[in-house]
């Protein structure tokens, strides 16, 4: 089918919402609980836009398109109705931007931004920040919560975790972890989904408070080294180190989930002790050695033993921290080329 959004033809498929055509021809409408993860939600109302015939304003976060529906993002009624509910989201809350730690990256402040948001027409709540540091990897502001329910959805039907809540009504109205316990004292496992999806300061990474401003970090992909489920991660990388993991949201197996290991367990490659050489056993010690010459030593002692007693007598096992795709290669080299079929991996035993 096709619609116009903002007098530009676009092409859109049944199903989709005016937002999805929106964001897939490069058009911004500004979003605070709207995530691909989570769905369409329409709390926050800032993505109204204005649909030609219909009588009020429209969520696009949650509307379908319809053949031939003529679309406006850019109305001095759009963008009021869209400021009103930005200034209102900041008024209710702590949100002092310059000592942020999602200041660059914060949804709210791209919205802000976008709609060139003056700072003398808004009055903050003016409250402290109020620190809930209970959780040994995760800090939550309820002061900067902008009460989006992301984050709730997240646990509850992302990661199926059945954690947070919004509790009390109205003004009281509230982020709750269990039955409104501490972070760490509620049966969150910290797996970090909650930060990841927060558009705002309120859930962050305790690891990475003060490491890094967002434009001063490079992100590199990569895959879990913990486990053989192979999570796509994105390290967050400043002056060649990591500040930050996230999960990658559009890459599978995990789209964007990850356990607390794969998101806060990285401290170990700057371990004092880690090896980083090959070591040969010499003299009832160890030595350093190059790649080749540990890699042609293994390849020498199996071409030994092959021809002196025969394929089965090696054996290999498999490491469960090695990706499903290592340790397939590594049978594929027990039974295609020492042609035996004693391969294992230590995860079965
Ligand atoms: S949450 Fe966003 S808007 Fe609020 S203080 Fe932080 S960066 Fe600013
Ligand atoms: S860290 Fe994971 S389990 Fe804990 S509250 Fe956040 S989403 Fe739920
Ligand atoms: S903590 Fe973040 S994700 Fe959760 S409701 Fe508040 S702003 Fe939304």
């Amino acid at each position: 089918m096709k619609i116009t959004i903002n007098g530009m033809r676009c092409e859109a498929k049944k199903g989709q919402t005016i937002l999805n055509v929106a964001r897939a021809n490069g058009i911004y409408i500004p979003t605070l609980c709207y995530h691909e993860k989570v769905g369409a939600a329409a709390r926050c109302r800032v993505c109204v836009v204005e649909v030609k015939g219909s009588p009020g304003l429209v969520t696009s976060c949650s509307t379908p398109v319809a053949d031939g529906m003529e679309i406006y993002t850019d109305t001095p009624q759009v963008l009021d109705a869209q400021r009103f509910v930005v200034k209102l989201t900041l008024s209710s809350g702590n949100h002092d931007c310059i000592v942020c730690e999602k200041t660059g990256s914060c949804e709210l402040q791209d919205a802000a931004y976008h709609l060139q948001l003056e700072d003398k027409d808004i009055k903050t709540a003016g409250r402290p920040p109020q620190f809930d540091d209970s959780s040994a990897f995760i800090r939550f502001d309820p002061t900067r919560c902008i009460l989006c329910g992301r984050c709730v959805e997240a646990c509850n039907h992302v990661v199926v975790n059945r954690v947070i809540k919004v509790m009390g009504r109205g003004y009281d109205a509230h982020i709750g972890f269990d039955c409104n316990d501490p972070m760490g004292e509620s049966s969150c496992v910290q797996c970090g989904e909650c930060t990841q999806i927060c558009p705002v300061g309120a859930l962050v990474s305790k690891k990475s408070i003060g490491k890094a401003r967002f434009p001063d970090v490079k992100k590199v992909r990569t895959t879990c080294p913990y486990c053989g489920v192979g999570c796509q991660l994105d390290l967050h990388v400043k002056d060649e180190r990591i500040v930050k993991v996230t999960g990658t949201e559009n890459g599978s197996p995990n789209k964007g989930r990850l356990c607390v290991k794969g998101r806060y367990g990285y401290d170990f490659i700057y371990a004092e002790d880690r090896l980083t050489v090959p070591l040969i056993r010499e003299n009832d010690g160890f030595r350093e050695a190059s790649w080749d010459e540990a890699l042609d030593l293994v390849a020498d002692k199996f071409r030994e033993i092959l021809e002196t007693d025969g394929p089965d007598a090696i054996a290999g096992i498999s490491c469960a921290r090695s990706t499903n795709e290592d340790s397939y290669q590594m049978q594929k080299l027990f039974r295609s080329v020492l042609k035996t079929n004693n391969i294992d991996h230590c995860a079965r035993t």
